[in-house]
């Protein structure tokens, strides 16, 4: 495996680092201990110095051309293709000598015009030169196997790149910068030391030396898998800070729903998906508040009926229902409160919910406080904007209020690293287990072990190629 990688490692890779479409510029990104060599082939600076010469990470301009030794390019670009050796743009240019690099390579940036031709000609020039084409995530796998970020920060690469709120932009960073890892890191090491302690212990236990009491030991177990409950129970609102939560909106017809969801829209102007719907689709719309998502669901149609198509739009809102995150009940606070909104109030009261008391402008009709036992209906006028505020404050509370105090604000986004602390988790259960059983020491330091095991996975101090392989196939070509 090690070999694999290290022979990977000696190529020089190559990739448009900017998305696919036109731009004012667009970046080649050359990688490997052959980058300035490659570059130097392809690029020629106004001032007349070599790229190598210049001090690293400043920019310089300069030609761009074909090696005069390359072949001309197939016939797919649709443009006659310039010949080996002629100019066709012009860039700045950065040598950034490594490791001071994203991969911790020697890498060479190229930043010509923005067009697809040309990035694909800037491209096949450094293929000419012998570089290779980079896989996807290439960089990101290389700047991990150079050390220069741990996994958790390679995965965080990613979740930067495709935050969709200032939420889940802040987390991505965080976990950029390390904040996770070093969380991880703590209670690993906190596990590890707890091993050698024991390992010791089971070493000398031919001249009965104990080095750590078993009570000693149990605490200690305890509060590591504490921390580690605390940082896997974040998951879930890091979920929904990085994709958003199913927030379904419902209530009888004409309570005021699609206006209620207009008014969110407005402020928000950040519409997600419209979804043209029939009076029978249950999504209409989907907008982000504050990061998260919400749908409109209507559940006019739940009632008895022979109806087909109804009853599959009934199906549909039912199953929205089950689905969300959290449910905002509409009532219409003009009228009095029916059978079909207690049966909605009932019904959502299991999960998260907020109960909407639309309509407030009119003369009131229903008692915010009697909703149900415990819980109060929120005014709110869609029509005047009144306690919509106050809305989005219970909506973002209720998803996103808590849990990440106890972890210092650190909040696992990820599905991989929530499962590598279940499983830690799990062993250190296992591991308190035999401790209260009085099994022998040997058996709770492989329970230990597995669970320090499954931290490292998570930073990477312990990987698999198929793992990495896993990761970094989710990235596109260029990062
Ligand atoms: P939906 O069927 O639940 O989506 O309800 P609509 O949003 O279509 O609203 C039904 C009716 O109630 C429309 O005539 C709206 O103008 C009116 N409406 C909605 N919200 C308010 C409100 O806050 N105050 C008043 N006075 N009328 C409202």
């Amino acid at each position: 495996m090690a070999l694999m990688m290290s022979r990977a490692l000696e190529d020089t890779i190559c990739a448009i680092a900017t998305p696919a479409g036109e731009g004012g510029i667009g970046i080649v990104r050359i990688s490997g201990a052959r980058a300035l060599a490659i570059a130097s082939g392809i690029v020629q600076l106004r001032s007349g110095r070599p790229l190598g010469s210049v001090v690293s990470h400043t920019l310089h301009l300069a030609d761009v051309r074909l090696p005069s030794s390359s072949a001309t390019p197939p016939a797919e670009t649709s443009a006659v293709p310039p010949r080996g050796g002629s100019v066709f743009d012009e860039a700045l240019v950065v040598f950034m000598k490594g490791p001071r690099s994203f991969t911790g390579e020697d890498t060479v940036e190229i930043q010509s015009h923005g067009g697809w031709l040309i990035l694909s000609l800037v491209c096949r020039a450094c293929l000419a030169a012998g570089a290779r084409m980079a896989a996807p995530g290439e960089f990101t796998k290389r700047a991990f196997l150079n050390g220069r970020l741990d996994l958790s920060q390679a995965e965080a690469v990613l979740d930067t790149i495709r935050a969709k709120s200032a939420a889940s932009l802040t987390v991505a960073q965080r976990q950029l910068r390390g904040e996770l890892a070093r969380e991880v890191d703590a209670a690993r090491n906190a596990l590890l030391r707890l091993l050698a302690q024991l390992e010791a212990g089971i070493d000398f236990v031919g001249e009965e030396i104990e080095i750590l009491g078993r009570q000693e030991l149990l605490r200690a177990i305890q509060d590591v898998a504490t921390r580690i409950r605390r940082l896997g129970a974040t998951a879930r609102e890091g979920r929904w800070l990085r994709e958003g939560a199913r927030v379904v909106i419902t209530g009888r017809p004409n309570v005021g729903k699609s206006s209620l969801l207009n008014r969110l829209l407005k402020e928000e102007r950040a519409i997600v998906t419209a979804v043209p719907g029939t009076t029978r689709d249950i999504i209409e719309e989907s907008i982000s508040l504050d990061g998260v998502i919400i749908h409109l669901v209507d559940t006019a149609g739940i009632r008895a009926t022979d109806d087909v198509l109804e009853r599959e739009g009934i199906r549909r809102s039912r199953s929205a229902q089950k689905d969300a995150d959290l449910q905002v009940i509409v009532i219409d606070g003009s009228t009095a409160l029916s059978e079909d909104d207690r049966g909605l109030i009932e019904q959502a009261a299991a999960g998260k919910h907020v109960i909407v008391i639309n309509k407030a402008d009119l003369p009131m009709r229903v008692d915010p406080s009697d909703m149900k036992p415990g819980a109060m209906g929120l005014p709110l006028s869609a029509k005047t904007g009144e306690g919509v505020e106050a809305l989005r404050a219970a909506i973002r509370s209720q998803l996103v209020g808590g849990g990440a105090e106890t972890t210092d604000g650190i909040i696992v986004t990820n599905v991989r690293h929530q499962a590598a602390l279940d499983q830690s988790h799990g062993s250190l259960v296992q591991a308190e287990e035999s401790i209260r059983g009085g099994m022998a020491n040997e058996l709770v330091a492989v329970d230990l072990r597995a669970a320090a095991d499954a931290l490292g996975e998570i930073t990477g101090a312990i990987t698999t190629d198929e793992v990495l392989e896993q990761i970094f196939s989710t990235f596109c070509i260029g990062k």
